[in-house]
């Protein structure tokens, strides 16, 4: 037996007002478009906006449905649009932020794990890291500078 040790670095800054100027003011679009999220069972309201490789800002929000698991995370909404409209084009930066109706969601928070194995296939196919940004609706931000950060071993198709 022999035993291996995963570990992942993050970057956490105490506000948005840390980061450079180009990722506030994706967070912002991305808070702008989680407020129109379609979230009115779970009242969690949640933000994508994605930078491309051609300047494109890509945006998603959460759409839930009655029948729970018809509906879509921000994160998947807005990749799939990428993927659609701009094929073969890289996505540089996501920025996520979400929101509770409940109480104030001040606590940094992640793309769930069906999201991230839906990001690491893209940054799989286009071969270089995604950097990934997530807050809650106000407080820290933690920066990832790939999501293999956040999914150690994942499935890709070279296991197929
Ligand atoms: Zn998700």
């Amino acid at each position: 037996m022999k035993e291996i040790k995963i570990t992942s670095v993050l970057q956490v800054y105490d506000s948005l007002d840390e980061l450079p100027q180009d990722i506030q003011e994706l967070m912002h679009q991305s808070m702008e478009i989680r407020d129109k999220a379609y979230a009115p069972y779970s009242e969690f309201w949640v933000g994508a906006a994605l930078l491309m490789e051609n300047g494109e800002v890509v945006l998603g929000n959460n759409q839930e449905n009655a029948c729970y698991p018809s509906g879509l995370c921000a994160e998947r909404t807005a990749i799939y649009y990428a993927g659609a409209n701009f094929p073969g084009i890289p996505i540089l930066k996501m920025a996520l932020c979400a929101k509770s109706l409940k109480y104030q969601l001040v606590t940094p928070t992640p793309p769930c794990g069906a999201c991230r194995q839906a990001i690491a296939e893209y940054e799989v196919k286009q071969e270089a890291p995604i950097e990934i940004y997530f807050m809650g609706e106000t407080g820290k931000v933690v920066k990832s500078s790939s999501l293999s950060n956040l999914l150690p071993l994942i499935f890709d198709n070279s296991y197929l």
